[in-house]
């Protein structure tokens, strides 16, 4: 992975139309960086538009925002590892906040999404955070722990340098209230910790990125804050000219 990623989640904004528009806009903000990866992750009906409007762009990568774990079969309304592969994706969003508390999703599931993932060759980015409860009591360290061992321990150590971590607290996501850079790195340091002991060789390879509230103004500092290898944002990833901003920082 390139030093820092740039990961654009445009949860359920953006359909095929205005998928074109943006990328038509962006790419004219944002010519071509090798030292940096920027991910888009569309709604699974835009898939097609973005991976053909980036065509001419093998920088930037395309990633969907959920996936089930089983393969194939019975499953009414899902997409599969395998299917968002054929479809031209490369990561794979699991275990974000609001899959987590808007439609219940468990850590058993994250663990079973993210060896999903790593069948199909696609790289998982496990998003893991506390709400405002659990961090006013104090329990910040252990919920990120508990999420993080849920959502690794399915998977082989060896294939851990294919997935991604992404630090979220459930409070500053859409709320327009960031942690600090102090705040983050605290959690992130906590996390590379963790991920020394569980993958001792590959740990070095896994980007541990930020979320919640990330805008142009923010977003230097907490680029710049120890332990932070990039970026997942929300609101501020739907405006093309306001994210080029942030990414070519
Ligand atoms: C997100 O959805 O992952 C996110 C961080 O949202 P926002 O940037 O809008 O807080």
């Amino acid at each position: 992975m390139p030093r820092h990623v740039f990961a654009a989640n445009w949860k359920m904004n953006h359909g095929p139309t205005d998928a074109r528009e943006f990328l038509k806009s962006f790419l004219h903000y944002y010519p071509r960086h090798s030292d940096r990866q920027v991910i888009f992750f569309p709604a699974a009906v835009a898939i097609p538009a973005v991976v053909e409007g980036l065509k001419d762009r093998p920088d930037i990568r395309v990633g969907v925002q959920n996936i089930h774990w089983e393969d194939k079969g019975a499953y009414t309304g899902e997409i599969s590892a395998a299917m968002a592969r054929d479809a031209g994706a490369h990561f794979v969003l699991i275990g974000h906040s609001e899959r987590r508390h808007v439609f219940g999703e468990t850590d058993e599931e994250t663990g079973r999404k993210v060896a999903a993932c790593l069948r199909a060759r696609l790289a998982p980015i496990l998003c893991v955070g506390e709400t405002l409860e659990q961090r006013e009591a104090g329990e910040t360290e252990a919920v990120v722990l508990r999420q993080l061992h849920a959502g690794l321990s399915r998977s082989d150590p060896s294939q851990l340098s294919h997935a991604l971590i992404a630090y979220e607290p459930v409070w500053a996501i859409g709320t327009g209230k960031n942690a600090t850079p102090e705040d983050a790195s605290r959690v992130h340091r906590i996390i590379r910790a963790e991920l020394k002991v569980m993958s001792p060789e590959k740990h070095s390879a896994i980007s541990i990125l930020y979320g919640g509230s990330v805008n142009r103004g923010n977003s230097p500092q907490l680029l710049a804050a120890a332990d932070v290898d990039g970026l997942l944002v929300g609101g501020a990833s739907l405006d093309p000219e306001g994210w080029s901003a942030i990414v070519r920082a």
